[in-house]
């Protein structure tokens, strides 16, 4: 028999509920305690400041401050390991300020959401929920389906031509549209055009699709304004956060027929979608689904862990926020 004691199993402070297997895995790597359940969240971090090595949790869970403040606490600041690519919930100032390493999920979900991103484009211009209601609910015996709006040759404006605008641009090329973007900067080495005022590119796109991150850089960017230059012929696709568009402004739009339709699948108080969106065939709503196929959800779990186990053995996570 060896003298050695066991190692205690690290501590992660659970932000919020996960997906079932992620949460048995790491159940059994590591000892969670659940934040979200807490009566008192800031009382019970303020008593236990210093007590995990980490975090856990979801894009859609928050990542105050307070939570990076107990985390840095301990003897060596901790990691946030989060699930997602979205980084809005989190307090990444107090990260930086502290040493805290948080890392996501890059890459392995871009070709889902990507693949998303087309299917609302498709669903939307050529109608296919509503043709599929159109079959199922026997009306095709009454008469054909009205015509509805081409999508190959079009063009597709990009806001924000990362990972997720780049793979979707790729397939955009599959479909022969011509493809121009817009960000906070131009990107070299690409062969679309740069617009660098958002209005202007609406004016020009059929389809204005969303992929830039959440947060209040990006907050109501997509404005009246830039719905009434998207125009009566035009479709918003949004599958990056819900708050980069005004909904109130997207509601009279779709309303007053000032774009042509939006294909969504994010909201700004989800899961809770604006009445206004809900109940026409102009709308195509989707309940935040991009990223969740089998192939993709186990890939951003292995990632998650994959994360924590780097950061535990090395001091350094495989994908961090830069
Ligand atoms: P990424 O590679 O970091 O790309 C983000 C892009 O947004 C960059 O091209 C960036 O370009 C641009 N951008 C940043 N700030 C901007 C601003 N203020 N105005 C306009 N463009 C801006 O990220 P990604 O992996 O492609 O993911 C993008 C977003 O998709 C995530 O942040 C997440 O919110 C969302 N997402 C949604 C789902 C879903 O389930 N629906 C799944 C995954 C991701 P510049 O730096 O040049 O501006």
């Amino acid at each position: 028999m060896s003298g050695t004691a066991p190692v205690p199993a690290r501590r992660l402070l659970q932000l919020g509920a996960l997906p079932p297997d992620l949460q048995r895995r790491a159940a059994s790597r590591y000892a969670l305690e659940p934040l979200w359940t807490e009566a008192e969240p800031a009382q019970f971090l303020a008593a236990r400041r210093g007590a995990f090595d980490g975090a856990i949790m979801m894009s859609r869970h928050g990542c105050p401050a307070a939570v990076i403040e107990c985390l840095a606490a301990a003897p060596r600041p901790g990691v946030v390991a989060c699930f997602g690519v979205g980084y809005d919930g989190i307090d990444l100032a107090a990260a930086r300020r502290h040493g805290v390493q948080v890392s996501t999920t890059p890459d392995v979900l871009t070709e889902c959401v990507a693949d998303t991103a087309l299917g609302l484009m498709l669903a939307c211009a050529r109608q296919l929920v509503a043709a599929n209601r159109h079959v199922q609910g026997g009306a095709w015996l009454q008469g054909p389906f009205p015509l509805a709006t081409r999508v190959s040759g079009k063009r597709v404006g990009i806001v924000g031509l990362g990972r997720i605008g780049q793979a979707i641009a790729r397939r955009a090329g599959g479909f022969d549209m011509a493809v121009r973007y817009h960000g906070r900067s131009a990107r070299a080495g690409l062969p679309y055009e740069f617009e660098g005022d958002l209005a202007a590119l609406a004016r020009w796109a059929d389809f204005l699709v969303l992929a830039c991150p959440g947060g209040p850089q990006t907050r109501h960017l997509v404005s009246a304004s830039v719905l009434d230059a998207l125009g009566p012929e035009g479709y918003l696709i949004n599958i990056a956060r819900g708050s980069v568009v005004d909904e109130d402004a997207l509601v009279a739009a779709i309303q007053a027929g000032r774009i042509a339709g939006a294909g969504l699948d994010v909201y700004a108080n989800e899961p809770h979608v604006p009445a206004g969106l809900l109940g026409s065939d102009r709308v195509v709503t989707l309940p935040h689904l991009a990223a969740s196929t089998r192939e993709t959800r186990h890939a951003m779990e292995q990632l998650v862990l994959d994360n924590l186990a780097a950061f535990f053995a090395t001091g350094k996570v495989l994908t961090p926020l830069a």
